[in-house]
């Protein structure tokens, strides 16, 4: 993570790309730094500016400028914040955002503007969220979430892992990542080994968003956890100009299925502040997902939802 690239300039040459065609990106960068690995950089083409991969993390002008409805936390995850670094808005699970960092910014990110300064607790401050845990009997997971939550040491997440597990009616560990995807190599023996020791049923939820992000090395990557047992979820993040046709999605599909992921979610954007070029509207979401209705087995059929500040689960938009 210490040699990702967090300079525009650097990525532009790195990719071939013309330096003098892109426009001042100070006002974006401000807004939300650039930063991605070197080992999905090596997964875009180079020369050219509409790479699928390269959109997601490239800053853009339109982000600072002003955008209705488009909001800061468009969630509302702050009103279902009872303990620093602890989300609880369904029942049965909460979300504890272990790590403010991420390998990537994904510039469509919803967490983009969230006050982690707030929500980053030290391990000793982790004591709050794990007793509100241990007080509620009716949560039977708990979601390692951020950031992300492996861009932690082995140490720190066994520690935490090790805290939950010890909550006796916590049954399942899961955890929402995208380093197997942009840093295939975190995926290690020893995290292998913090991830299964204990007691928990472990679910790992990736966050991809096209088949060129599924390369050789976070296909190994992918099949070692799948080796250890835990079962593999993907979500999708529906984003204009990158994965919004339905050849596209069907494709991402076929391929998580031969890394042995199972598609879960596709996301509809989150309105946040700064994503509006993102933006799909729902009749081509349904429009699309149609397509990919009619193309693949049930099974590799994603739900298309969209999450509501206050609703108590996501929302399925209807397909027919
Ligand atoms: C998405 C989400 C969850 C998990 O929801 P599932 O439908 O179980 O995947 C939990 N908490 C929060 C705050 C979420 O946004
Ligand atoms: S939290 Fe997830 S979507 Fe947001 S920047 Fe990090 S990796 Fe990307």
């Amino acid at each position: 993570m210490q040699q990702m690239i967090r300079d525009p300039e650097q990525l532009f040459k790195r990719l071939g790309l013309d330096i003098a065609a892109r426009p001042e990106l100070t006002g974006a960068l401000k807004q939300f730094p650039l930063r991605v690995t070197e080992a999905f950089v090596a997964k875009m083409q180079t020369g050219n500016w509409n790479d699928p991969l390269l959109l997601q993390v490239l800053p853009q002008t339109q982000e600072t400028e002003p955008q209705p409805d488009f909001i800061d936390d468009p969630l509302a995850e702050l009103d279902a914040n009872p303990a620093p670094g602890l989300i609880h808005k369904y029942h049965g699970r909460v979300l504890l955002i272990t790590s403010s960092a991420c390998a990537v910014h994904c510039r469509y990110c919803f967490r983009r503007n969230f006050p982690y300064s707030d929500n980053n607790p030290s391990q000793k401050d982790w004591q709050q969220a794990l007793d509100y845990i241990a007080e509620h009997p009716e949560i039977h997971e708990v979601i390692l979430s951020g950031g992300d939550p492996l861009a932690t040491s082995d140490d720190y997440l066994d520690k935490l892992i090790g805290r939950i597990a010890n909550i006796p009616h916590v049954a399942t560990l899961r955890i929402h990542t995208r380093l197997p995807l942009v840093l295939p190599a975190r995926i290690t023996p020893d995290l292998l080994n913090v991830l299964t020791k204990h007691r928990l049923h472990t679910v790992m939820v990736i966050h991809c968003n096209h088949a060129n992000e599924l390369d050789n090395a976070s296909a190994d990557a992918l099949k070692s956890l799948r080796d250890a047992n835990i079962h593999l979820l993907n979500q999708t993040v529906l984003l204009k100009d990158i994965n919004d046709r339905a050849e596209i999605l069907i494709k991402l599909s076929r391929r998580l299925f031969e890394t042995g992921v199972m598609p879960y979610y596709l996301h509809v954007l989150d309105k946040v502040r700064g994503a509006s070029h993102f933006d799909v509207s729902e009749a081509t979401a349904q429009a699309l997902m149609r397509e990919v209705l009619a193309s693949l087995p049930g099974y590799l059929v994603p739900r298309l939802v969209r999450e509501d500040p206050h609703a108590s689960s996501k929302r399925p938009l209807a397909l027919l």
